[in-house]
């Protein structure tokens, strides 16, 4: 892991990622990738995306040591790197802002995104409104339906929200909606994707942006303890919140990392999206990577309580950290991460997002076993959307 020097210059992850979409996005493609390469070695540039990342999202995010919880489970020394506290709620605006700058680069009049816990369309029609672009957001109708709240943020972030009623009518169909509109459109408008995820160079883009959390996590934690944590804990829908802590730990080798995944109601499939437990290889929405699929690779149904984990691919760099061992990838039950984020609401007076619940669940059921170690989970996001949705669950209970 001395050198890690990825995506290559055709965008695979070793076997994954790539770029496996219609022949007309592929010009779009290499516009994206070269202004991005431009603008990541432009001061100016650099500049304005670290201000707005200070004055309007709030960063450095704070490390917070979560010492009632450690306390509480007498294991490991816990640290949460507060992404709950960016302004709109989620680490989803670092990403939002620097892909809606890169549109203003490439003189684009129109943002396009998908979303599916209402987080990443939250972000992006800030984002938008910020620098005066028209914005449009697709979502599905059963994610509306429990993110409520976040579409009614979006409207009065002046976005058109628009329902998609396909398939399973939750992310998937969300992303589908969203690259269709931008084949048809891609000469005014950028598709802000919000995810790790999706055909080069938006693996690449995407984790870079969120990488700030990483580099915060690092030189925090540094000061905080006068050296690197034993383990990196975070939830992983498409990859991006994990991704951008990780990163910028890749390469020093003692730094274990945990990637949680949503393990719903159970281990048959169409209960969980849980990709390395039970997908298999294949292409979805222009990248390689494991995906749940049945024996006839139609993509499989997927379920999660948390809107944001409920997604049938990962992101392609995770797919090959899978295979390197360089990060060791478990799942985590809807029940458990509900019991989770009602635990870290009494004990620490923080709601956090179900997504985020799951890296701290994941901590809660393996305490003993890390006692002694020093870990950074990174709180993706805060619950304040979840509450009606935790509520229901516990009703069913
Ligand atoms: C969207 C979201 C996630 C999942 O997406 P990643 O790309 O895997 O980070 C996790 N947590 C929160 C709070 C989210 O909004």
């Amino acid at each position: 892991m001395k050198k890690y020097s990825y995506p290559d210059s055709c965008g695979h992850f070793g076997p994954y990622g790539g770029k496996f979409v219609p022949e007309t996005l592929i010009p779009v493609l290499i516009e994206l990738e070269k202004t991005y390469l431009r603008c990541s070695r432009n001061r100016d540039f650099k500049t304005e995306f670290h201000a707005l990342l200070k004055d309007y999202t709030g960063r450095p995010t704070p490390l917070y040591p979560a010492e009632k919880l450690n306390a509480m489970l007498k294991g490991p020394k816990i640290y949460l790197k507060r992404e709950d506290l960016c302004h709109t709620g989620a680490h989803k605006i670092n990403n939002a802002l620097g892909q809606v700058l890169l549109a203003r680069e490439m003189g684009k009049k129109r943002i396009i995104a998908e979303t599916g816990a209402g987080q990443h369309g939250v972000a992006t029609a800030s984002a938008a409104a910020r620098f005066g672009f028209e914005c449009v957001i697709y979502m599905g109708e059963i994610d509306m339906k429990r993110q409520a709240p976040n579409v009614t943020r979006m409207k009065l972030l002046g976005a058109d929200v628009r329902p998609v009623l396909t398939g399973q009518k939750t992310l998937k169909e969300a992303v589908s909606a969203a690259i269709r509109d931008w084949v048809a459109s891609s000469a005014d408008s950028h598709y802000v994707l919000g995810s790790a995820l999706g055909p080069h160079p938006f693996p690449m883009i995407v984790r870079d942006f969120q990488s700030v959390i990483g580099k915060e996590a690092r030189s925090q934690i540094l000061k905080a303890e006068g050296r690197l944590p034993d383990m990196l804990v975070a939830c992983v829908g498409g990859g991006s919140n994990s991704i951008g802590l990780f990163h910028p730990f890749l390469k020093d080798t003692k730094v274990e990392m945990t990637g949680v995944e949503a393990g719903g109601t159970g281990a048959t499939l169409g209960m969980h999206a849980a990709r390395f437990f039970g997908g298999r290889i294949g292409i979805l929405q222009g990248t390689r990577s494991y995906v749940l699929q049945d024996i006839d690779g139609q993509i499989a149904l997927t379920h999660s309580v948390s809107a944001g984990l409920d997604y049938a691919a990962v992101g392609p760099e995770h797919a090959m950290l899978h295979d390197m061992k360089r990060v060791n990838y478990v799942k985590v039950s809807d029940a458990k991460a509900v019991r989770a984020f009602r635990l870290l609401c009494r004990i620490e007076g923080i709601i956090p997002a179900l997504e985020s619940s799951h890296a701290v669940a994941w901590v809660i059921k393996n305490a003993a076993k890390l006692k002694g170690k020093l870990l950074i989970v990174n709180l993706s996001g805060r619950g304040d959307k979840d509450v009606d949705q935790v509520v229901s669950f516990m009703g069913k209970k």
